[in-house]
């Protein structure tokens, strides 16, 4: 993929509807994870952009033409930006892989979930309705919803353009001004989509998009008095950061922080089934997803004859450079392939598998084999902690008490699979897990705009998609009138 054939933004940030550089002119590199190599540059911008960018979002708030807009207006004007996206699709993923590095398929299927996260939401911004409480004689007491004012989204790289979907269209939806910073890492797309958006009428300030470094622009985001609520997806290091900034400033923050989700294939389940779900459940995006299925646990009886099917899959994945036969690319940066090389190396559990590097993939790209370990004791490091990469912890389990215990296990808690034939298990798996989304004989990593996500602990909280967005970007204001 060459970046001449693309059509890349200039290193600008989108503040009040205008195209600007950072205050202080300064612009940072951009690398492609395919071959390491600079192929643009962003606006690496400071506190005093973001300062203007919120200042933006407060006036089209109170009282600019985004104010003014009826909810049907606002929803119609994210349809029209939902169909633009569709439109420019090819080119939109093509900028993606590029920037990010994940299989051109994958970049087409993440365009389109963006597409849907504006559909959904613009469907959606009419329709959240108010309640009457039935009070005092004479008295009309009646919940308004309302939206916070100006919302700040702070979000990773591992689905640039899903994310800015997920992040904004709900807060849009609800009335908010935004005010995003995308990560550093691949922030390509969202500064398109941020065209597009100028383009179908969006008012000026109802989106802002600062680009820039995260301990910079992200922190001045994140602390910033002029905003009223913040909503983050990434490490949760950075995610604390986030919290004790949002109580600084009396605010309300939802938090995605990935998570070591469980997959439980218990020896009822139907096998033929479960594998491809369980490789593409890891593979999917290199490995870098929050709800990457990244433990497997697998009852006893049927371990070995698992293990020898997932072996063989695994052997068989060949990380490339994200044309249309890839299933995994490189992953996004150096750092994170050194981070994932290490935990590969120091992994406290016998390697089974290992998969490949294609023969002449790009020299300086990002590209890490495929890995696959077990048996995992529960505690050990390889089985608790996040990787981020396209590695799989296999668990042997006995029954569903100790499928239970060890898939609570960890601090994280974000998503479960549970895959049995018996439906009373079903049940009582779905219910004994800690964690915010649960499939029964299936796994959507990071799938379904419509249902409700999040997790609980260090996965995070609050709960993103479906309607649980529309209510998390706005807040209750209850109204009583004493009419006599
Ligand atoms: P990160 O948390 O540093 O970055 C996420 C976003 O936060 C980016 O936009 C970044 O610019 C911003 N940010 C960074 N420091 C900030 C600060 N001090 N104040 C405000 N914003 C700040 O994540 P990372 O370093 O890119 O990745 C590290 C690890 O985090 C990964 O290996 C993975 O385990 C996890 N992660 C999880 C997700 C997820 O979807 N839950 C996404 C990305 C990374």
């Amino acid at each position: 993929m060459k970046a001449d054939s693309i059509r890349l933004p200039r290193p600008l940030n989108l503040i009040d509807g205008a195209w600007v550089a950072a205050a202080s002119g300064r612009e940072m590199d951009v690398r492609s994870p395919i071959d390491g190599e600079v192929f643009t540059r962003i606006a690496d911008s400071g506190p005093e952009d973001v300062d203007a960018a919120v200042a933006a979002a407060r006036a089209a708030f109170d009282g600019g033409p985004w104010s003014k807009l009826t909810a049907a207006e606002r929803g119609r004007l994210m349809l029209r930006l939902g169909n633009r996206i569709l439109e420019e699709a090819e080119e939109l993923a093509r900028l993606e892989t590029m920037d990010n590095g994940k299989p051109i398929k994958q970049a087409r299927a993440d365009m389109i979930a963006t597409a849907r996260y504006f559909e959904y939401y613009g469907g959606g911004a009419d329709k959240v309705h108010g309640e009457v409480i039935p009070f005092l004689s004479g008295y009309h007491a009646e919940v308004r919803r309302e939206p916070h004012g100006v919302t700040g989204h702070i979000i990773p790289w591992n689905y640039p353009a899903q994310m800015f979907g997920r992040s904004i269209a709900p807060a849009l939806a609800m009335g908010n001004a935004t005010v995003l910073k995308p990560a550093e890492d691949a922030c390509l797309s969202a500064l398109r989509i941020g065209e597009l958006a100028t383009e179908v009428g969006f008012p000026a300030g109802a989106i802002n998009i600062v680009t820039g470094r995260g301990e910079v622009a992200g922190k001045a985001l994140s602390e910033h008095p002029g905003v009223d609520f913040m909503s983050f997806t990434g490490s949760p290091e950075v995610g604390v950061m986030i919290q004790v900034a949002a109580a600084k400033n009396f605010i309300g923050c939802t938090l995605e922080l990935g998570g070591k989700s469980p997959q439980i294939v218990f020896d009822d389940a139907d096998l033929e089934a479960v594998y491809p779900v369980l490789v593409n459940a890891i593979i999917q995006n290199g490995g870098q997803t929050c709800s990457a299925g990244s433990r497997v646990l697998i009852q006893r009886g049927v371990y070995d004859k698992v293990m020898d099917e997932l072996k063989a899959r695994f052997e068989a994945v060949t990380a490339s450079d994200s044309g249309e036969d890839a299933v995994l690319g490189p992953l996004i940066s150096a750092r994170q392939k050194k981070r994932v090389e290490t935990y590969i190396a120091e992994a406290d559990a016998p390697l089974v598998a290992r998969g490949s590097i294609a023969q002449g993939s790009p020299e300086g790209g990002y590209y890490v084999a495929a890995a696959l370990f077990g048996p995992c004791e529960p505690d050990s490091k390889i089985a608790q902690e996040e990787v981020f990469g396209p590695v799989l912890c296999a668990i042997p389990f006995d029954d569903e008490a100790d499928a239970i215990r060890i898939a609570n296990g960890t601090d994280y808690g974000l998503v479960a699979g549970i895959w049995t034939s018996n439906g009373g298990r079903q049940q009582r798996m779905a219910k004994a897990m800690h964690c915010g989304q649960v499939f029964i004989n299936g796994y959507g990593a990071g799938g379904g705009i419509e249902l409700p996500f999040g997790g609980i602990r260090k996965s995070g909280h609050g709960r993103e998609k479906g309607f649980a967005a529309l209510h998390e970007f706005s807040r209750i204001k209850t109204v009583v009138n004493n009419h006599g």
